[in-house]
């Protein structure tokens, strides 16, 4: 009984349910197509039929036209045809055009028949109750572009378009830039099938914008970045934003590059739906025979768009007709009759949320725009596609990185090593120098310069795993920004122009240049100083002690001596009073003597030069005058010459003394300047503290110019400007290498100011925070002390060496100051004993005459005469010795000689007396 009554049951049931199939109604959607959608068609058929397949109640027909991608008549033909068809249509999809879809957008807003939009449009007021559009919205849209950008750090960009239309979606990013620090490039690009954008591109590269934005239809994208590799634009250091939604699907594998594409997506190729949707693609179409490969990876927007549009309208009208049956009618667009279905349906969809679909949630607003959707934003490394981070409506300001950021710094890194990184440099001791290669080296690469910017580089290089390539730049300047040409010069021009990843020496971070490129932590800290020479070691010449007078002065009082001495020669021959009685004791002597011959002369003159004074005077009223004369000369000369000698041999004290930038500035004497086109120089320049704007006033208009090519000329004009009349004002730490390497050298004062030096990078590079997190270690771990201690102490090539601390004294004169006199002693006193042998020699010659004897015999009677030193006095007429003696005896004359002798010394000592008592004129007188 109870299996019958099962059995009857069940089959009331089946029955019931075949009456219900049999009751399914149908409702005729209308699709709109051009040739070349086929994918979205597909999209569409498939998501009806699946629909159909699991729904009983409530199944679509479809009605799908080709229609053409410009002609709007036919199109609103077409439209018209399905509309009057018999069964209505509940809602038409498409078509993807822009022209024909505002005509279909018209028919279908009169008739009021829902019409599913999933083209984007420009961002026109809908005033059609009946009209949605599934593609995002064009505000929010532009609001995701914008908030991408802004992540992106990006402080000038230029932005390539090719529509008008396509521009608007770019209005918010434009928003970002301030027109006056960032500059924004903005050009239109040719639409032309096959143009040349090259010329175009080359301009964005020559005004060394690394940052591009591309809004343009998503099959130009590959072509338009092959012509940018063309023109170099495809380098490491280059970045692309791509607006287009479909660039995802695009083969950047084959542009082989390492810049930084970045572009958005509006699916999400791992989502259930859509790979489900994809296998219903590939097997619908392999029951007709049409056997195709579609990957979830290359599924267009619009195509995913139009599956997400067919499922939420299917999924939507069965629950509207529950609530109240829907009637589809047969429209004529001749007709000015609204189908009533068609608000209801429209609204009702406006209210609904659909959360799972392949393009994110699907929401309305009350225009008939889609606010809710979410966007993958997605790096393109290496031709794969790596999702970053992910956008939507509901944070529209923040976007949710889905790399944390060790992952992101991980890719940086790794794309850091496989790229050869050039390091511009200048040469610069003891920052960078060229390696002197040994006999028969070649020495390449690398391993042609040495310094400390080398050694920097190359332990942030084995920090961080890559290889470099050192650089000079080709104008051998820090860099500058030059108003003439409107451009940088020097290493940072380098950066700028991407002929270099990063810019190491000794690079001040500036404001200006911060403007224009990123730069590292701060390697080293500094300020500006003044360099000054130390006095020079007046000293250091031994014969300073002629210095007093210039050699005109020495040659004129020596041409002065002589001819004096030669003048008063002969005024003493002619003054009377010179004219003496040779023996006083004779009042009536025969003759006058004078004693003033050539060789008196010249003693009383240099005696009196040297203030010795002379122990024989002249006594003539011309002598005396002429010899005043020459002692009021010597006088002069000799104060004179006392005075100066004390200053100069105490130059040091007497040198012009500065100790600060103040007095500096008060003094016009000492010159001073700096490096051309520096940090230094435009500090100056640019200062509004009155000293220092002084001394730039004073620097400018200094002629010959002050300023330097390079420090190390600086330094040489320090060096050989006599009287130390140049100051160089040069950074400290540049001041402490060359007073290591020359003791002449000296900093003088404090610091000016404070700043640092950093490695400059291009703005926004990947890279910048590994580099500085290398710095930053470096700096921990002690390692730039010690290259600092490596290239300012232990390399340094010293020129000039420092004297001990206690010969620097310059209060007391060194053998070095006075040597000179030493030496003319020495010589005075060598000339003297020579002539004390030529005299010598000569009296030896007198004595063999006068005592007839050899020369021989007489050389040695007065050789041994002059060494018994403890004889002090000596006889009129040598001691011969016997050999001489009866040499002398053998003659027969001993006893007449000696007599002789004898008459000789008593007529000798008579005449002294006589000439004392004047006897020998008595004795006249009384003959
Ligand atoms: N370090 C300076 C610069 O980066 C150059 C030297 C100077 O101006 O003293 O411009």
């Amino acid at each position: 009984m109870f299996h019958r009554m099962l059995v009857i049951l069940s089959l009331i049931l089946i029955i019931s349910k075949h009456e219900a199939a049999s009751r399914s109604v149908y409702f005729t959607i209308g699709g709109l197509f051009h040739e070349e959608n086929t994918e979205t068609e597909m999209a569409f058929k498939y998501a009806i039929a699946r629909h159909n397949m699991y729904n009983n109640q409530v199944k679509f027909r479809t009605n799908i036209q080709r229609i053409s991608r410009t002609d709007a008549f036919s199109a609103s033909k077409i439209v018209c045809n399905m509309t009057a068809s018999e069964d209505g249509l509940v809602a038409i999809f498409g078509p993807p055009s822009l022209t024909t879809g505002a005509m279909v957008q018209s028919v279908c807003s009169n008739l009021e028949i829902p019409q599913i939009q999933i083209s984007w449009k420009a961002n026109l007021p809908f005033q059609h109750q009946t009209i949605l559009n599934i593609y995002p919205d064009h505000d929010l849209l532009a609001q995701a572009y914008a908030t991408i950008v802004r992540h992106t750090d990006w402080r000038s960009y230029a932005i390539l378009y090719e529509t008008n239309e396509g521009l608007s979606q770019l209005n918010e990013v434009l928003k970002l830039a301030n027109p006056k620090s960032d500059p924004v490039i903005i050009r239109q690009l040719d639409t032309q099938p096959g143009a040349d954008h090259r010329p175009l591109l080359k301009e964005v590269k020559n005004s060394s914008e690394t940052q591009i934005i591309l809004n343009c239809a998503a099959e130009n994208v590959i072509g338009i970045l092959k012509q940018a590799q063309e023109v170099g634009m495809l380098e490491y250091l280059y970045s692309y934003f791509i607006t287009s939604l479909d660039a995802h699907m695009l083969d950047f594998e084959s542009l082989n590059t390492k810049s930084n594409i970045t572009v958005v997506r509006l699916l999400d190729p791992d989502s259930p739906i859509l790979n489900n949707a994809v296998l219903d693609w590939i097997q619908g179409e392999s029951n007709t025979n049409n056997y195709i490969t579609i990957s979830p990876l290359k599924v267009k927007a619009e195509t995913a768009l139009m599956h997400d549009a067919v499922n939420f309208f299917t999924s939507i009208v069965p629950q509207l007709h529950l609530t109240e049956p829907i009637k589809p009618e047969s429209m004529d667009c001749s007709e000015q009759r609204k189908w009533a279905g068609g608000f209801r349906i429209s609204n009702f969809m406006k209210i609904k949320h659909m959360l799972n679909s392949i393009t994110g949630p699907v929401k309305f607003n009350e225009q008939g725009r889609r606010i809710d959707f979410t966007l993958q934003i997605v790096e393109i490394n290496e031709g794969k596609l790596d999702v970053t981070g992910i956008w939507s409506p509901i944070y529209p300001d923040a976007i949710n990185f889905t790399r944390s950021s060790s992952e992101q710094m991980q890719q940086i890194y790794e794309n850091l090593q496989k790229t050869l990184i050039i390091v511009s440099s200048r040469i610069g001791p003891p920052y960078l120098r060229e390696v002197v290669p040994k006999e028969g080296e070649i020495l390449t690469g690398n391993d042609r310069y040495e310094g400390f910017s080398k050694d920097l580089i190359y332990l942030i290089s084995r920090h961080l795993n890559f290889t470099f390539r050192i650089e000079l730049a080709a104008d051998g300047k820090y860099g500058n920004y030059v108003p003439k040409t409107k451009s940088w010069n020097g290493l940072i021009k380098d950066l700028l122009d991407r002929k270099a990843h990063l810019a190491i020496c000794d690079l001040t971070i500036t404001h200006s240049r911060r403007a224009a490129v990123d730069f590292s932590m701060p390697f080293m800290s500094l300020g500006v100083s003044i360099l000054y020479s130390k006095a020079k070691k007046a000293d250091a010449n031994r014969f300073a002690f002629l210095d007093p007078f210039g050699m005109e002065v020495w040659f004129y009082t020596l041409t002065l001596f002589l001819s004096v001495s030669v003048l008063l020669y002969f005024i003493a021959r002619m003054a009377p009073g010179d004219w003496e009685n040779p023996h006083p004791c004779d009042q009536d002597p025969e003759e006058y003597e004078n004693i003033w011959d050539l060789k008196n002369c010249l003693w009383i003159t240099l005696g009196s030069i040297m203030t010795q004074g002379c122990d024989i005077l002249p006594k003539g009223i011309s002598t005396r005058w002429g010899v005043s004369m020459w002692w009021f000369f010597s006088l002069i000369m000799t104060s004179s010459y006392t005075a100066n000698l004390a200053a100069f041999l105490t130059m040091d004290r007497m040198a012009p003394t500065i100790d600060s930038a103040e007095a500096l500035v008060k003094q016009t004497k000492i010159k001073y300047g700096t490096v051309d086109g520096g940090s230094t120089q435009t500090f100056f320049k640019e200062s509004n503290y009155t000293t220092y704007a002084r001394m730039w006033t004073q620097m400018e208009g200094a002629r010959p110019s002050v300023f330097e090519k390079t420090n190390a000329d600086g330094v040489k004009r320090v060096l050989t400007t006599k009287n130390q009349l140049y100051a160089f004002l040069m950074e400290s730490s540049q001041i402490e290498y060359e007073v290591q390497k020359n003791c002449d050298l000296k900093q003088v004062g404090g610091r000016l100011d404070s700043k640092s030096y950093g490695i400059a990078m291009p703005m926004n590079a990947p890279y910048r925070s590994a580099i500085s997190t290398a710095v930053l270690k470096l700096q921990e771990k002690g390692r730039l002390t010690e290259l600092k201690n490596k290239w300012w102490k232990e390399k340094v090539e010293v020129e000039v060496k420092c004297e001990d601390e206690g010969s620097a004294s310059g209060a007391d004169l060194r053998m070095t100051n006075v040597g000179g006199i030493f030496i003319a002693l020495g010589m005075g006193v060598a000339i003297a004993f020579l002539l004390s042998i030529v005299d010598f020699l000569w009296n030896v010659r007198s004595v063999s005459i006068e005592e007839h004897i050899s020369y021989l015999d007489a050389l040695k009677v007065e050789t041994k005469f002059a060494f018994k030193v403890w004889i002090t006095q000596k006889r009129v007429k040598p001691e011969l010795s016997e050999s001489s003696s009866s040499s002398s005896s053998s003659t027969g004359g001993e006893d007449n000689e000696s007599k002789d002798e004898k008459k000789g010394l008593k007529d000798k000592m008579l005449k002294s007396g006589a000439s004392l008592l004047r006897i020998d004129q008595r004795e006249k007188s009384e003959s």
